[in-house]
């Protein structure tokens, strides 16, 4: 028998795996579920999720990542497919200040489409010199262990 899933019962998206509030599911299998986000930003905005509880995105074992993002092309393929959006936005907000409301990782397929009005102001700078290597040593020297 399947191990039983990390659960956190104040967790409302622990809530939907366990079948105690309802959601439209799109697809589930033993590790992820994908479903409708029910605030859409656009008609088809999907939600992806592993079905373990882990609130931030730096709590995500490798295999449970390479578990449920397996399933991000099909997923993208039928969102498009079916709303018949030419673009989509995969997005995961870590963190309160990023957008994140609920703290159980999830991944949002945003369907896009010329000139509606969605997406970030998207404001490129620049780095003064030196800078971006002092910010390449300082993230590589970050990077926890494997
Ligand atoms: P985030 O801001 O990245 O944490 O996104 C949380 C998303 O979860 C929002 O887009 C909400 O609309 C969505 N959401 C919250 N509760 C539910 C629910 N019960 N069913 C489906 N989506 C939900
Ligand atoms: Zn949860």
């Amino acid at each position: 028998m399947a191990a039983p899933h990390v659960s956190d019962p104040s967790c409302i998206f622990c809530r939907i795996v366990a079948g105690q509030i309802p959601s439209l599911k799109i697809f589930e299998d033993d590790r992820a579920l994908a479903f409708l986000d029910i605030g859409p930003l656009a008609d088809g905005h999907t939600l992806l999720i592993p079905k373990d509880h882990h609130a931030d995105l730096r709590d995500l074992p490798q295999h449970t990542l390479a578990a449920i993002s397996a399933h991000l092309p099909r997923l993208a393929t039928a969102v498009m497919s079916a709303t018949g959006a030419t673009g989509l936005n995969l997005l995961q907000n870590t963190g309160r200040s990023s957008g994140q409301a609920v703290f159980h990782v999830h991944f949002h397929l945003i369907p896009r489409r010329e000139g509606d009005g969605l997406g970030y102001p998207w404001k490129a700078g620049s780095y003064s010199a030196g800078a971006a290597e002092r910010w390449q040593r300082q993230i590589a020297e970050a990077l926890p262990a494997l």
